[in-house]
């Protein structure tokens, strides 16, 4: 159950996503066109959503009431509304994001400062480059260098599949300065700096976040952009990259458990037969979408009250299954050239592919879930300790 609070929030968070459905199919063949729907109320709510009050960003206001520092589950509701109108839309829009949180693990004073301020003036991009060609699973691999030359810290390498990293003006890039897990470090990068590069990649699903290749040929990075250099080594890097992807995680379940509803409510609107047997399929189809909000919402909660993600991954894996689930069976109840007739719905197969990538495939979200289980942070073991 849901507080008036948390309600009134779904309920404006849904009226955004209706906003973005007007726009999905343009985004989707153009992602350029985010240019031309930066004033609709969902883009500006994730302009700022997650900037610290104390930069001057206005709170989220809904009705009688503020969001003032955004929980997880505050932010999986507003993700899940916006998602449910489209993913596309709701992932090309500019903002802190998975930067800010970043931020928020690592940043000094003056880091965050600079980028929350940038932030509040313009609407601004960021990007969060950890993955690199080859090596996306297994992140603690990544071979991008920040190296001392000349007295100059240089940064040089390449990452590929980066969400928003043509339009970003700044990034967040993840490079090694030594051999080994604690060798990792976060640097603050801004986008216009000489050696910096992106391109973007053609992809098939979740084209509005517009993924991209960067190149790092050389990047000058001053010691006030290397972030978390007030933190012990064990505090930085892949650390706080973990510590990211907990946070976010119930996010990306929001993104997929959208992509689910959306579909459910499409074929809802558009099944042409009325046989029993597909009305039934329909039907169990939302009650799995009603069970699957209710893990992302605890999942969520769980990060909110003890920061554990292990809850997230069941989520996570749960609502991308899901979202191929219920695509999937729409086609096949909408005829056999559903994804030609119905162009929505063909984008919707196609996000729910993408999606289940984003921050980890299921295969990764099951290893960490069941690392979980077997450390007694999730399930019967972590319940009985919170009781
Ligand atoms: C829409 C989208 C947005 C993204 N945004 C960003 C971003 O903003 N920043 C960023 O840095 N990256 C981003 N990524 C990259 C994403 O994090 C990687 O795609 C993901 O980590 C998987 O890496 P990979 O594609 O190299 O696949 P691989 O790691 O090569 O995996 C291929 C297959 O092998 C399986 N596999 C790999 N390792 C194991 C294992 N140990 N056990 C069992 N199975 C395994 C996987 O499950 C998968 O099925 C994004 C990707 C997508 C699709």
């Amino acid at each position: 159950m849901l507080t008036d609070r948390l309600t009134a929030l779904r309920g404006q968070a849904r009226e955004w996503g209706a906003d973005f459905r007007t726009v999905a199919l343009e985004l989707d063949r153009d992602p350029d066109r985010v240019m031309d729907f930066l004033d609709l109320p969902g883009v500006r709510c994730m302009s700022t959503l997650g900037i610290p009050p104390e930069f001057g960003a206005s709170p989220l206001t809904v009705g009688r009431h503020t969001f003032a520092e955004v929980t997880a589950l505050e932010r999986v509701i507003v993700l899940e509304g916006l998602a449910r109108g489209d993913v596309g839309m709701t992932l090309a829009a500019p903002g802190p994001s998975m930067s800010g949180v970043l931020l928020e693990q690592l940043g000094d004073q003056g880091q965050r400062e600079l980028f929350y301020r940038r932030l509040l003036e313009a609407p601004t991009w960021t990007c969060f480059a950890l993955t690199e060609p080859d090596r996306g699973s297994d992140a603690g691999a990544l071979a991008t260098a920040l190296r001392e030359e000349g007295g100059r810290r240089m940064l040089s390498g390449a990452k590929r599949y980066v969400g928003n990293a043509v339009r970003a003006q700044y990034a967040t890039v993840f490079a090694r300065t030594r051999p080994g897990p604690l060798g990792v470090t976060a640097v603050l990068v801004d986008t216009g700096a000489a050696g910096y590069s992106a391109e973007p990649l053609d992809t098939l699903g979740l084209r509005g976040a517009q993924l991209g290749a960067i190149t790092l040929d050389r990047v000058v990075v001053e010691p006030d952009r290397v972030l978390g250099r007030h933190l012990s080594p064990t505090r930085r890097g892949i650390w706080a990259c973990l510590q990211v992807f907990n946070q976010l995680r119930p996010g990306v379940a929001a993104l997929a458990l959208g992509i689910a509803e959306s579909a459910h409510e499409y074929l809802s609107e558009h099944r042409e037969s009325d046989r029993g047997a597909d009305r039934e399929r329909i039907e169990v189809l939302g009650w799995k979408i009603d069970a699957t909000r209710d893990l992302v919402y605890r999942a969520a909660a769980a990060v909110d009250a003890t920061g554990d993600g292990h809850l997230a991954s069941a989520a996570k894996a749960r609502a991308c299954a899901l979202a191929e689930e219920v695509t999937l069976t729409a086609c096949e109840l909408l005829g056999p050239a559903a994804r030609l007739t119905h162009p929505l719905l063909d984008k919707l197969v196609r996000d729910a592919r993408g999606v289940e990538f984003m921050e980890g495939t299921r295969n990764i979200q099951y290893l960490n879930l069941f690392q979980g289980l077997l450390a007694g942070r999730v399930g019967a073991r972590a319940q009985a300790r919170l009781r």
